[in-house]
């Protein structure tokens, strides 16, 4: 063991994810318009206060009838009813059906008081103002009854119900506008380097562009919470404080930095993390993401992410987004996991699980694996052709081509 291996704790991956998740429960509910609402999580109950339907309406465009005035009708005997009314869509009709009559009658129309069955357009024949029909209609027929979909009183949401188009639709029916769910995480994001510039600036010798600001804040939308974008940090003393400190004041609650945590470099990083807050730095037992950083700094969890560009959404994927996930009130927190047949043979020399980039293809009912070009945890572009992670487990070494991975889906 050298020196760093017997100073920081070297963590299986989910000991170190439960340690990290340990400090997340679902934030506060807010009230929001229920189009808001969208892909959150319900933080009450929700209770119908009507039927819906809230009257019995006709399922069909028709004419409403007494079953006893279609008794005895035949094809070759039909029984003959005079058109009492018409009813479109959206009016009542008070007066009830008499005895020897019908009422034409649009889909979604209240019925008449007495109606008891609807007779379709297409199954009567029309003479001046009377129909001819020519069967029996039993009772309820093409009649939609009230609260057939939702009683009143009912809860027909709960607490906890992760809301969807169906949800939202479900909603807008109640005659609910607004709804109270979990609120969104405010996640701040910080890259650090020398070396990283934005996306916008000009290019100088030495410089890269920070991918990990974007790809971070991308992520964190993408799950739903909210990206605090701090910038880039010089990697002094007093540019990462000022940064962080700024951070903290617009109330992050969960705080990503990138870089400054690799081996033998995060002397700036840890430096300042341990005088703000309180800092344990872990290597976990994973490739891409070895370095990770994590602490409370004024009781806000921060989470050191690597500086390499697959390792910051890799340790994100990892870390962060179950933890986002978690505080939106949420409960499935993770990825659908395929079976898949590994196209190319893989072998490596150590001991951790790797997180390998594949695309996926279907083939003769079997799902193929294929890596997605170089490995190295600077190329970017592996993240970009992947539909998934291969997850190669730690105890082997050598998967020849054939061997059925587990692949966690990207999307
Ligand atoms: P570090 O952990 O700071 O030593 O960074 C590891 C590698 O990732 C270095 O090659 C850095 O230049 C690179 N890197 C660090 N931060 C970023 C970033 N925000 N965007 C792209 N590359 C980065
Ligand atoms: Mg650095």
């Amino acid at each position: 063991m050298n020196r760093e291996e017997e100073a920081y704790p070297m963590l299986e991956v989910e000991e170190a994810v439960e340690r990290f998740l340990d400090h997340f429960r679902p934030l506060e509910a807010e009230t929001v318009s229920i189009l808001e609402a969208l892909d959150r999580v319900l933080a009450e109950d929700v209770v119908a206060e009507m039927d819906i339907p809230p009257l019995a309406n006709t399922a069909m465009d028709g004419y409403a009838v007494r079953c006893d005035d279609t008794g005895g009708a035949r094809p070759d005997a039909p029984r003959r009813l005079r058109v009492a009314a018409d009813l479109a869509a959206g009016y009542t009709l008070d007066e009830a059906i008499t005895p020897g009559t019908a009422v034409r009658i649009m889909t979604g129309a209240p019925v008449p008081p007495g109606t008891e069955a609807v007779i379709p357009f297409e199954e009567v024949e029309v003479e001046g103002d009377h129909i001819l029909v020519f069967k029996r209609y039993p009772h309820h027929k093409n009649i939609r009854a009230a609260g057939e979909d939702v009683r009143a009183g009912e809860v027909v949401l709960a607490k906890g119900k992760l809301l969807r188009p169906q949800e939202i639709g479900m909603l807008a029916a109640l005659g609910r506008s607004e709804v109270r769910v979990h609120r969104r995480p405010r996640v701040a994001i910080l890259s650090t380097g020398d070396e990283v510039i934005d996306a916008a600036d000009s290019w100088q010798p030495g410089k890269i562009r920070d991918a990990n600001g974007y790809s971070n804040a991308a992520q964190v939308l993408k799950h739903g919470g909210l990206p605090i974008r701090l910038g880039i940090a010089r990697d002094t003393v007093n540019d990462l404080t000022a940064r962080i400190r700024a951070g903290l004041e617009q109330g992050a609650d969960l705080f990503l930095t990138s870089g400054g945590v690799s081996v033998g470099d995060f002397d700036v990083v840890k430096t300042v993390l341990a005088a703000e807050g309180e800092m344990t730095f872990w290597r976990v037992r994973m490739k891409p993401g070895k370095p990770l950083a994590f602490g409370l700094i004024q009781g806000t969890p921060l989470l050191g992410l690597p500086g390499n560009p697959v390792s910051a959404m890799v340790s994100f994927e990892m870390f962060a987004r179950p933890a986002i996930l978690t505080m939106l009130g949420k409960t499935k927190l993770s990825r659908p996991i395929v079976d898949a047949v590994l196209v190319d043979e893989i072998k490596r020399k150590d001991d951790r699980r790797h997180y390998v980039r594949v695309t996926l293809e279907t083939q003769g009912g079997q799902t193929l694996a294929r890596l997605t070009g170089d490995q190295g945890s600077g190329i970017l572009l592996s993240m970009v052709k992947a539909d998934g992670l291969a997850i190669i487990p730690e105890d082997l070494d050598h998967l020849p081509a054939g061997s059925v991975v587990q692949v966690m889906l990207l999307d």
